[in-house]
């Protein structure tokens, strides 16, 4: 379905990035992969999941608080594929503490991470997009996008402004072929969630179990984690053509956390 297409997945080195990279490369995409740690295991994976279509995996480690880095990434990945049809702003951090006790250098690199670093990936992804008269951005934002959370300043903020940035680029976008969309994610157990969990268990003096079953019942009524791969296929049908008219959306995938 994605034969020919190519996708860049910031912070795909881990987690949900991961997941939705594999996703993509299974439909035949092509993949520039992007992000700190196992770089070697992430590329095998992603080009194990598409074997299938003999698809190519690159990487480039733009650091996304640095936007001279990021304009490195996308010139890299216009020379190694030609362009870059679909977009995933991945990318992320998190800190809690209240907000009279936010570490200022926390607060700017979270804005600068998980919200302006989508700002800069998508003004330079857009033009050659908007002449294929085709493109998908996909911002990984969170029910935090849509609702808050006490001591998450930074990252509620951060997302509710992506979801802003999403409407405002999926409107420019809508009469040419570029379709631009959030994600809303609730718990998904990845690397970023496992450092909360442990936080609670020490704070709490509980097991990580116990901590885990208070995380997801004081905020998810389905009780479990979303999986990257439920996350994966999600953003593989705003590629499909059934995604072609989808356009601003913030997409919960939450087991109902902002339905209550
Ligand atoms: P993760 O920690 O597993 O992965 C984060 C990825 O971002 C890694 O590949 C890491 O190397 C990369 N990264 C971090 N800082 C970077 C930087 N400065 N430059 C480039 N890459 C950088 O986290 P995750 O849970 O998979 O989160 C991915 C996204 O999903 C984030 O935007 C997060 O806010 C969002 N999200 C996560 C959850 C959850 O429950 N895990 C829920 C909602 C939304």
């Amino acid at each position: 379905m994605l034969n020919g297409k190519t996708a860049l997945v910031t912070g795909s080195t881990s987690g949900i990035g991961l997941g939705i990279a594999k996703a993509l490369a299974r439909q035949g995409a092509n993949i520039v992969l992007n992000g700190f740690g196992d770089v070697d295991g992430s590329r095998a994976e992603v080009l194990e999941a598409g074997n299938a279509h003999g698809v190519k995996v690159a990487y480039h480690g733009a650091d996304m608080s640095r936007p001279s880095e990021i304009e490195d990434m996308m010139k890299y990945a216009a020379g190694q594929f030609g362009r870059v049809d679909i977009l995933v702003n991945n990318a992320g951090i998190q800190h809690v503490a209240p907000v009279q006790d936010f570490p200022v250098e926390k607060w700017d690199s979270i804005i600068a991470i998980n919200l302006s670093s989508a700002f800069h990936t998508s003004r330079l992804a857009l033009p050659a997009m908007q002449a294929a008269k085709w493109g998908r951005i996909i911002n990984i934002a969170s029910v935090h996008g849509l609702v808050g959370s006490a001591q998450k300043a930074a990252y509620v903020a951060a997302k509710h402004g992506i979801v802003g940035l999403t409407k405002v680029t999926a409107l420019e976008n809508a009469a040419l072929g570029v379709t631009c969309n959030a994600i809303c994610p609730g718990w998904v157990l990845t690397p970023l969630v496992q450092k909360q969990i442990d936080a609670k268990a020490a704070e709490n003096g509980v097991s990580a179990e116990e901590a885990t079953k208070e995380l997801l019942s004081e905020k998810e009524p389905s009780l479990r984690f979303t999986t990257t791969d439920e996350l994966g296929e999600l953003a593989a049908f705003f590629c499909s053509p059934a995604g072609n008219n989808i356009c601003g959306v913030a997409w919960n995938m939450d087991g109902g956390w902002t339905a209550q």
